[in-house]
């Protein structure tokens, strides 16, 4: 068994008592001394394990271009054409039918939709304006349709094409 120096040191730290005497031995990697137990007969300082310790790993969610909930999904086939149905993976039908479609749903949050709709609503007084100082009908109903779009805004219906096609 390979000895390593020892030498007894009073306590210096707050958990330690400056009257005790602590045993020290070398780190049998980089020779600095660090505190062990009695019955030590080799240790490994902290630096040396800080350094043997990978550091934490923060892993990154892996986008698998699967859509929220696809598991629960009568069937589904991703990009690679693995079928599924509900979750469990049907390894006969794989290539045989095209990736399942995948619609990503825009949500709005209550701030938007409050956004969304008073401006729909600020439209809607407007065009309204516009409409009474129309002649003819075919310019009314382009008013008409504008008006009857925002409406469906201000009566809570927020889909992405409607938002795309009134607001931007
Ligand atoms: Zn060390």
């Amino acid at each position: 068994m390979q000895e390593y120096a020892t030498e007894y040191r009073y306590g210096t730290k707050w958990n330690e008592d400056s009257k005790v005497l602590y045993k020290f031995m070398e780190c049998k990697i980089c020779g600095a001394f660090d505190k062990c137990c009695e019955n030590s007969t080799s240790i490994t300082c902290w630096e040396c394990v800080n350094e043997m310790c990978e550091p934490p790993e923060i892993k990154n969610k892996k986008n698998s271009g699967r859509p929220s909930g696809w598991h629960f999904m009568k069937q589904f086939i991703d990009k690679d054409g693995n079928v599924f149905y509900k979750g469990v993976e049907q390894l006969k039908l794989k290539g045989t039918m095209p990736p399942t479609e995948i619609i990503k749903k825009i949500k709005y949050t209550k701030k938007e939709k409050q956004k969304y709709t008073q401006e729909a609503a600020v439209k809607v007084a407007k065009l309204k304006k516009e409409l009474k100082g129309l002649r003819w009908k075919k310019d009314k109903k382009v008013i008409m349709q504008r008006i009857k779009n925002y409406s469906k805004i201000m009566n809570g219906k927020f889909t992405e094409s409607l938002i795309k096609k009134l607001f931007s």
